[in-house]
């Protein structure tokens, strides 16, 4: 029954702030239930057009939506920014990377092929089905990138999106679904829903219709997410937390490594799952390899994330800051640290523990804030020991002239996303995903279009 004091029911509205001057920005209606289920039942509804829209319309339509992001872009730069506290240059890269995961998925409902597989008898064939309506949950650290990675593919396998926004980040989602209606994709077929993860997000996990759903955000609500779904064996893909390693050899690019070390962790004012927040250094360079990196950690500028010579704007909210502050008690071991700007503004410094135990909660616990960890290591079965003692396996990088030591090190470490000489995470073109309670499934590349599919089976008799 509905109650007006009912808050599943009850319209309500969320204030969206800016991270670095703590002003209300704009307030945005946050989706009832009821709302919920309507915008399930619209995309429903437009599965059965979307899903046998010709493949070369639907690319078309997708490559359509592409161009009106590109020629957004700065608009959504800006949102971004002053909803998310992202520095325009990050920002400005965020709207680019939507455009180009359309693009690349556009090409999709023309290559999307199956197989013909020999038989006895006949002809076998399958067909990539889609699934039906998919449930998009989006986190606040990226919300563009992360938006695109869930609907780019899942509506060029003929899918019909439902996305929930996070509950502080809802701007650039809300234009992304003004952007593809504006550029001809049918009413339905992509629908934005702000509203609050423990109601709206759990409808999509219960709700019939929904037949898949893709969340990103923490381990903790990732498997609470997956244990709903189980109910109706229905598939998830999650990606989830990380407390990523970043080793360093003595045979390594000193200097090379240590000036990009900073940006490995405290991008996004280390509000990233790939964060490489455990630093490992070989012991014989360890005060060296210090010695390079606190200059380069000094000389990161800290604030107004719209100036584009920023390199690190405000965490993104007062209860964030908060639970970051907790990593560094007043004996913690502070190495160094970065500045931040006083007065309004959720701002944290970088700050650098070295070294610190490696039991400590810093450096076993995913901090999502810009605390970098570093702890030495002897040789390389020390440094996978290390890098894999956690629950955590997304991302990591590896620093090594040895191409066969860098291969090693690649091959042991747990985790789906390794770069060598690079901090490098993300392409489009290429799977990413966690092993362990870093999640589940792959997102992006050519793997991502699996995750949106059913592989139908058919058996035509050629039997007179
Ligand atoms: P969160 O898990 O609290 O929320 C993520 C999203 O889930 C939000 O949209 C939220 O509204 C929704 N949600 C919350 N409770 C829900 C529920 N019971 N049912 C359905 N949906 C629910 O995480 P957050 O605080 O927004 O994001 C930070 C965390 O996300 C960090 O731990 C980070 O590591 C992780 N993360 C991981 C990746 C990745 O790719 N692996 C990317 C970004 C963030």
């Amino acid at each position: 029954m509905t109650r007006p004091s009912d808050p599943d029911h009850a319209p309500s509205l969320c204030q969206v702030v800016n991270p670095a001057t703590e002003e209300v920005i704009t307030t945005v209606p946050l989706a009832t239930l009821a709302q919920t289920d309507a915008a399930v039942a619209r995309a429903h509804a437009a599965y059965a057009q979307w899903r046998t829209t010709a493949p070369a319309d639907r690319a078309r339509l997708l490559r359509a939506f592409a161009a009106a992001v590109d020629a957004d872009r700065e608009h959504l730069a800006r949102l971004e920014v002053a909803n998310s506290g992202h520095t325009l240059g990050n920002a400005r890269w965020e709207a680019g990377h939507v455009r180009d995961v359309l693009e690349y998925y556009a090409a999709a409902p023309e290559r999307n092929f199956g197989r013909q597989i020999p038989v006895h008898g006949g002809l076998d064939v399958t067909f990539k089905e889609p699934l039906g309506v998919v449930g998009v949950i989006v986190p606040w650290n990226f919300p563009m990138p992360i938006a695109a990675w869930g609907l780019a593919p899942a509506l060029a396998a003929g899918n019909t999106v439902v996305l929930k926004p996070a509950e502080l980040t809802p701007l650039t989602a809300i234009r992304l679904g003004e952007l593809a209606l504006e550029a001809g994709l049918p009413p339905g077929v992509l629908e934005i829903l702000p509203g609050r993860g423990s109601l709206v997000g759990r409808r999509f996990v219960s709700h019939p219709d929904v037949r898949k759903v893709v969340f990103t955000g923490s381990t903790r609500v990732g498997k609470q997410i997956m244990a709903g779904c189980a109910e109706q064996v229905k598939p998830v893909t999650l990606e989830l937390g990380g407390k990523s390693a970043n080793i360093v050899f003595a045979d390594a690019d000193l200097a090379k490594a240590a000036a990009s070390a900073p940006s490995s962790v405290f991008d996004n004012a280390g509000q990233d799952c790939c964060a490489r927040s455990r630093l490992l250094v070989q012991r014989p360079v360890f005060d060296r390899f210090l010695a390079l990196l606190e200059p380069a950690v000094a000389a990161l500028r800290v604030g107004d994330p719209a100036d584009p010579d920023t390199d690190m704007g405000p965490l993104i909210s007062a209860a964030q800051r908060t639970a970051v502050a907790g990593y560094v008690p007043a004996d913690a071991p502070v190495a160094f640290r970065g500045s931040a700007p006083d007065g309004p503004g959720f701002w944290f410094p970088p700050t650098v523990l070295a070294p610190v135990a490696l039991d400590s909660p810093a450096f076993t616990e995913e901090i999502f804030g810009p605390v970098l960890t570093v702890v030495p290591f002897d040789d390389e079965a020390d440094a996978v020991r290390i890098a894999n003692d956690t629950e955590y396996g997304l991302s990591g990088s590896i620093w090594t002239r040895d191409v066969g030591r860098a291969l090693r090190v690649a091959r042991g470490v747990e985790s789906g996303n390794l770069s060598v000489n690079s901090h490098s995470s993300v392409r489009y073109t290429t799977p990413f995903g966690g092993f362990k309670q870093s999640g589940l499934g792959r997102e992006l590349g050519p793997d991502a279009l699996d995750a949106f599919t059913e592989t139908k089976n058919v058996f035509i008799s050629t039997e007179e």
